[in-house]
């Protein structure tokens, strides 16, 4: 099946195809920097992370930009606020969202384009609009005439009429027209500004994404995304100020995620009911939040409870706990020295092989099918539960771990796009957590010896109770997680 991808531009869903074969051009708005991110701001970021590793998994060669917007109305109010330079507050939110973004488990993008490094490419789009008679200036300040685009509204789907209709009388009467937006803002006392065609000023947000995203990834690209707060206005007029300056079609695919909701509200700084990714990650580690979100669908609204919190929890363990006996009991066991010939996999076996590879087909499907991830989830736990009946075997034949080593690569590399269970660590948990148990394993059979029956079954009721079952067998004792 080809990838298919929800447009909001069409309002449909279409069948993706990259602008240049094999490479998909990617641009997702970036956090503004005056505080800590939230839980909500955390879902695009976390999203769209693992479709680019998902698209790269599926050998696309994927060019993936984030913005930092580090110039903007709040965070100029919060250096007033407390009294320091608007620079002190971005360089300090810049490396906490790094820090945030790198215990959820976001991969560093291509590039972190920051606005304030791109002043110029900035003023150079504005004059463009100028000459070309779409924007205006009056006191320094340069603004946008929406009534000269004619697309305006295709996006979000509103009508200027309807627009203007709703808005209320200007408050800002520099405006034309109360729709029109600003590209350039003149200085005001005690605010950073850069020189322009226009006198001293900075510019406004929409104009920066326009700029960041057309210099990395060119005028036309493939996939700009965002949450769905963006659509109207940040990227409508993203699209004006684009495609009037360039003459060219901005973006092929708009791609918006749906709101992180608490008690039915949007989670929002300025509602005050947020709560940020740094707290949050006191009581749960990051992979909890991607299992979170991967569980609906990106399109779909979520609530933020304490249960669905735990219940990601519980399949986040579950998908660890599995892993760690995979890697257990394939530790000795090595494909290249141990060559097994496929006719000595028993019919039982080769049906599993069948059926895992149908669910395996059916987990991407779900992946490429606008990136239907709880679909996808549920296939992975198909293959687990399945895969777990060979390994709760209690005699393994050597065909039995080959046909686990195959499915192990497979498991290996979807989990790598999800990006839910670290691997390295559960290697390194899973040698320490080995070493530990045999020595238990060791001590309790000298207890045994010795008949001291009450402290050698101490040891293995304890265990049992960290869900870890000791089995003897032929003088020898084994352990697996229950
Ligand atoms: P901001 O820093 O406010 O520009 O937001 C950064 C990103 O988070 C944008 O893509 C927003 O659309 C997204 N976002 C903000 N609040 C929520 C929410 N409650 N649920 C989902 N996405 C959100
Ligand atoms: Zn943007």
């Amino acid at each position: 099946m080809a990838v298919q991808f929800y447009n909001t531009y069409t309002n449909s869903k279409e069948v993706f195809i990259p602008l240049e074969n094999g490479k998909v051009k990617i641009y997702v708005c970036g956090p503004t920097v005056y505080d800590y991110i939230h839980i909500g701001n955390a879902r695009p970021f976390i999203i769209f992370d693992i479709l680019r590793r998902f698209l790269k998994y599926r050998g696309y060669e994927v060019t993936y930009i984030l913005n930092l917007t580090d110039i903007d109305d709040r965070i100029i109010e919060r250096s007033k606020t407390e009294g320091v330079d608007f620079n002190v507050i971005t360089e300090k939110y810049i490396k906490a969202f790094f820090e945030d973004a790198n215990a959820l488990g976001v991969q560093r993008a291509d590039g972190h384009p920051k606005a304030t490094d791109h002043i110029r490419d900035i003023i150079e789009i504005i004059k463009k609009l100028m000459d070309e008679g779409v924007a205006y200036q009056v006191n320094g300040n340069v603004f946008y005439d929406v009534s000269k685009f004619h697309r305006y509204g295709r996006l979000s789907g509103k009508k200027i009429d309807d627009l203007n209709a709703g808005a209320r009388v200007s408050v800002d009467e520099k405006k034309h027209d109360p729709l029109d937006f600003a590209l350039w803002k003149s200085k005001k006392s005690g605010e950073p500004a850069w020189e322009s065609p226009w006198g001293l000023g900075r510019p406004g947000w929409h104009i920066e994404c326009s700029a960041m995203s057309m210099k990395y990834l060119g005028n036309n690209f493939d996939i700009h995304a965002g949450g769905i707060d963006l659509v109207f206005p940040h990227h409508e007029n993203e699209i004006a100020q684009s495609e009037e300056a360039t003459k060219e079609k901005f973006v092929n695919f708009w791609l918006h995620n749906g709101f992180l909701k608490i008690e039915g509200e949007k989670m929002a700084k300025s509602l005050g009911n947020f709560r940020t990714v740094r707290e949050a990650l006191k009581n749960y580690p990051g992979t909890v939040f991607r299992m979170f979100f991967l569980q609906k669908h990106y399109r779909s609204p979520i609530d933020f409870t304490f249960e669905s919190l735990e219940a990601a929890k519980r399949a986040t363990i579950r998908l660890r706990v599995f892993f760690d006996n995979l890697i257990r009991v394939l530790k000795d066991f090595h494909i290249s020295d141990t060559i097994i010939d496929k006719e000595k996999i028993s019919k039982v076996d080769l049906q599993f092989l069948d059926y895992f590879e149908k669910l395996k087909l059916e987990l991407l499907e779900a992946m490429e099918d606008d990136f239907n991830t709880p679909v996808a989830l549920s296939k992975l736990f198909d293959m687990v539960r399945e895969t777990n009946k060979v390994l709760s075997k209690s005699e393994m034949k050597e065909s039995e771990k080959y046909v686990l080593t195959l499915v192990k690569k497979e498991l290996e590399s979807i989990n790598s796009f999800f990006g839910i269970v670290d691997l390295n660590e559960t290697k390194l948990d899973s040698e320490k957590v080995h070493n530990l148990l045999s020595l238990l394993i060791d001590v309790r059979n000298e207890l045994r010896a010795k008949k001291e029956w009450k402290l050698a079954d101490k040891i293995r009721d304890e265990l049992k109770q960290m869900e870890i079952l000791l089995e003897d067998r032929g003088g020898k004792t084994d352990w697996r997680y229950s």
